[in-house]
């Protein structure tokens, strides 16, 4: 595959359309071309968006996985430092954070990485996602206040650390 110059755009509605509905704005790669966006990606092997990530996502670890189009494995490798993915490849500001950081911007346009994250955990979202196993009981008790992004990640850890 050629590698593209400057990164793929990504769809979005029509305004006319889209202002007569609540529905996202974005609507997100296609497979085809979420494999270009990643194949922009030159797998460094120290890699600097990471060091952009507030949670070090294996960032190059992902893009892999997705361009060997195992997406199992791409998730995994997302959600391994990542319990929100679908969340952040929308909202967090990876203009600033992991993009920013990323060397392929210092000549050029940086790899989508936040689209990138979006297009795996939407894959993974439409499969069903993983159904968290239900942990052993370890008669300990632990409360998470709040169910932001911040409590959900709490609540999701201790359940995974309940089960090892
Ligand atoms: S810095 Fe950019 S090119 Fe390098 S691994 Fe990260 S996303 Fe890929």
């Amino acid at each position: 595959m050629s590698q593209q110059v400057s990164r793929v755009a990504m769809p979005a509605q029509d305004p006319e359309i889209r202002n007569k509905n609540f529905s996202e704005v974005a609507l997100g790669y296609t497979e085809e071309m979420a494999l270009i966006e990643a194949e922009r990606c030159l797998l460094c092997k120290n890699p600097q968006c990471v060091k952009g990530c507030p949670v070090e996502v294996d960032i190059p670890g992902f893009i892999k996985k997705l361009r060997e189009k195992d997406m199992e494995g791409s998730v995994k490798v997302l959600k391994g430092k990542n319990s929100l993915p679908a969340v952040c490849g929308r909202v967090c500001p990876q203009e600033s954070q992991c993009e920013a950081k990323c060397i392929k911007g210092i000549k050029g346009e940086p790899v989508a990485i936040g689209r990138l994250e979006r297009y795996v955990a939407d894959w993974d979202l439409a499969r069903g996602a993983e159904t968290p196993v239900k942990p052993e009981p370890k008669n300990k008790k632990v409360a998470v206040i709040g169910a932001g992004p911040a409590g959900l990640t709490a609540a999701g850890d201790l359940a995974k650390m309940a089960m090892t």
